[in-house]
């Protein structure tokens, strides 16, 4: 009788040690996840300020009646209108981030053409392909599907394949793939441009990393656009991966289900 009483007053000890090592747990991740949101509202602020200052600058320079010969006027007007541009661009990408973030991951599933996204893409892409003598190659056979939402596969495609030409050379060329494959959508975006060294190519998917943040900038990027990628991709149970040679060119690789799972 005695046995059996410390038995069970040693058994709701050892459950209530357990309980007390899983609420510090869980203590520890939501404290950790506050320092990561904190750190990117950090991040955010900083990289909008930076268009802010530019725009401030040029606009007091115009207002100063320093300026007066009218091309350097017209530069500077096409300036702001660029750093204007660039903070739209950020302003949708943290946008986007704290969409995925805030838990509602609620995609509108439906079956999607891989080859049809991809042609579409390269319709947006073209004239900034253009702009750098880039060829851009849909390799996708007509059919080849996943479930998932449009706007969520449009994501992916589009970010891979504006990096491909952000960050290729001029006269290079882009080839899109995709396939059905073992119950996953491959996608594979391959570019003939500056590559990414081996040290930096499991860093890139981090928010704000990038690897030459002056190219970036001048070329439109946020720093976010691969973060968001491999945010989508996760919700989707897929993977992610990038091969790549400096100076030769990158490939991104991506696998989805074929069909959603929650
Ligand atoms: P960004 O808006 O700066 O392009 P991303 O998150 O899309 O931000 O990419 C992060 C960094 O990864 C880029 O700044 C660049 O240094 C590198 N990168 C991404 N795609 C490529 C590519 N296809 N070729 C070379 N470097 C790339």
């Amino acid at each position: 009788m005695f046995k059996n009483y410390f038995k069970n007053r040693y058994l709701r000890y050892l459950n209530i040690k357990k309980t007390l090592r899983e609420m510090d747990a869980l203590n520890e991740r939501l404290i950790r996840e506050k320092e990561i949101r904190q750190e990117f509202f950090a991040n955010a602020s900083h990289e909008l300020k930076t268009p802010i200052t530019s725009i401030r600058g040029y606009a007091e320079l115009l207002e100063s009646d320093m300026i007066k010969d009218e091309d350097t006027k017209r530069d500077m007007i096409s300036r702001i209108k660029k750093e204007a541009d660039h903070m739209n661009m950020l302003i949708a990408d943290i946008l986007e981030v704290s969409k995925l973030e805030s838990n509602e991951f609620r995609p509108d599933i439906m079956r999607v053409d891989m080859s049809v996204l991809i042609d579409e893409a390269i319709e947006t892409f073209r004239p900034r392909a253009e702009d750098m003598e880039i060829s851009l190659y849909n390799y996708a056979k007509p059919g080849v599907f996943v479930y998932a939402d449009y706007g969520h596969m449009d994501e992916i495609v589009s970010n891979l394949v504006s990096n491909a030409i952000r960050y290729n050379r001029r006269n290079g060329k882009v080839w899109i793939h995709a396939v059905n494959e073992g119950g996953f959508m491959e996608l594979r975006v391959r570019d003939t441009g500056i590559g990414i060294p081996k040290s930096e190519c499991s860093r890139i998917f981090e928010r704000f990393y990038r690897v030459d943040k002056g190219r970036s900038r001048v070329t439109g990027g946020t720093g976010l656009g691969l973060s968001i990628v491999k945010h989508i991709v996760s919700c989707y149970k897929g993977s992610i991966e990038v091969n790549s040679k400096t100076g030769s060119g990158s490939e991104f690789i991506v696998r989805i289900p074929e069909r959603f799972e929650k």
